[in-house]
């Protein structure tokens, strides 16, 4: 049986992906690092999305296994592309410290300049070196206040160009069928489905 490594540490997101890997390959194991005896910290020091997610998934596949990994961030045009990769430690505290340093930062920006994009990179990288990467991104634009409960991170910031309404108003599917990692998800399995099948 083949056996996947999510490199991740964030246990929603390997719920996420163990399922829409098992349903593409349902004869493949999902496990995660825990599962193979890794307890490091893997540095994220690359410049770039993919960067960073490949060297995510580097670290099972130097282990013998495919490794799978995400890397994600939100890109302000009128703060020339910030958070970006930094976006998860942003403020240095929590979702709700990111959000109010990301609304201070734009509080002199107009209304038309406030656009921005989600951006999710998905990686595998096999034993032998080989890589895929597949490149996934949602366009909106930022509020001046949060709207909705739901999603985690920027979500109750971003209006989602797609849906008429903030990450944070929609139910799940509806997100996950217009996200930047929905839609990373899913060149991402072709690709993959290409090279294994
Ligand atoms: P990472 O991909 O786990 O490094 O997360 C990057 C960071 O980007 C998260 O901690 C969030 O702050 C932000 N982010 C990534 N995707 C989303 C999303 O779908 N909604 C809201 N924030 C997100």
């Amino acid at each position: 049986m083949m056996k996947f490594v999510l490199a991740s540490n964030n246990k929603k997101k390997i719920k996420e992906l163990r399922t829409i890997l098992s349903k593409l390959l349902p004869d493949c194991e999902v496990l995660s690092l825990g599962d193979i005896g890794f307890t490091g910290d893997i540095e994220e020091n690359g410049a770039t999305f993919e960067e960073n997610s490949v060297i995510k998934a580097s670290v099972p596949a130097k282990l013998g296994y495919i490794g799978v990994a995400d890397d994600s961030g939100l890109c302000v045009d009128a703060l020339d592309g910030a958070p970006g990769i930094h976006s998860a430690r942003y403020s240095g505290g929590g979702d709700n410290e990111n959000i109010e340093k990301l609304l201070c930062e734009l509080k002199d920006v107009p209304d038309e300049k406030r656009t921005a994009k989600f951006v999710c990179v998905m990686s595998a990288v096999f034993p032998d070196g080989k890589i895929i990467t597949a490149r996934g991104e949602a366009h909106g634009v930022i509020l001046r206040e949060c709207r909705g409960e739901d999603g985690f991170g920027y979500d109750p910031l971003f209006y989602s160009d797609d849906l008429k309404k903030t990450f944070a108003e929609a139910e799940p599917d509806e997100k996950n069928g217009v996200s930047h990692r929905g839609r990373a998800l899913s060149d991402f399995c072709g690709k993959l489905k290409g090279v294994l099948c």
